[in-house]
């Protein structure tokens, strides 16, 4: 009965502009509801309250002590530490196509003042979506270069002969 007259607010806009996901209903959708519950897939971001969905006070108040505990790992620290695992322009090779700006999940490349692609490190998540579409080949994914690539198939082929 809690929930009968609730009714998200239009705020797409807003939505899409930290690219956080909604569902058919119009409520946000956490990254993963057991393993990360006020977390969004996009880092740093938390959520909480009704705008997930309708909720009584009582689950209101502990998501929101759990959105605050999960900012707090991140601001409790002077530097943080990224995955290796990351994307990187040669900036010569960049015709700034958007390509990589499109589709990018995670909205992490864009255009700077030199018309060159940037992906920050600290952001990127490391699934090489870029690294495969831009046209240029302008991306490498930090590990996975073509070179490791080959090598790797080179050195599994030459072991099963
Ligand atoms: S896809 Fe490649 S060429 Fe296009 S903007 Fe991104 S890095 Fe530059
Ligand atoms: S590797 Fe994935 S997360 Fe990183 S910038 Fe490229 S598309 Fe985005």
């Amino acid at each position: 009965m809690l929930a009968a007259g609730i009714i998200p607010n239009d705020n797409r806009a807003l939505f899409e502009k930290f690219k956080v996901p909604v569902n058919a209903e119009g409520f946000l959708v956490e990254a993963h509801a057991k393993l990360r519950p006020v977390d969004f897939a996009s880092e740093g971001i938390f959520l909480a309250g009704l705008a997930h969905y309708p909720k009584p006070i009582e689950e209101t108040i502990a998501q929101a002590k759990a959105a605050a505990s999960r900012a707090m790992t991140l601001l409790a620290k002077d530097a943080l530490l990224v995955g290796g695992v990351v994307a990187e322009v040669t900036s010569g090779r960049c015709a700034a196509c958007l390509t990589c700006v499109r589709t990018c999940p995670y909205g992490i490349p864009r255009i700077d003042e030199h018309a060159h692609a940037v992906i920050d490190p600290a952001q990127c998540h490391g699934c090489g979506i870029c690294a495969a579409e831009c046209p240029g080949k302008a991306i490498e994914l930090k590990h996975y270069t073509d070179e490791q690539l080959i090598a790797k198939s080179d050195a599994r082929f030459a072991r099963s002969r």
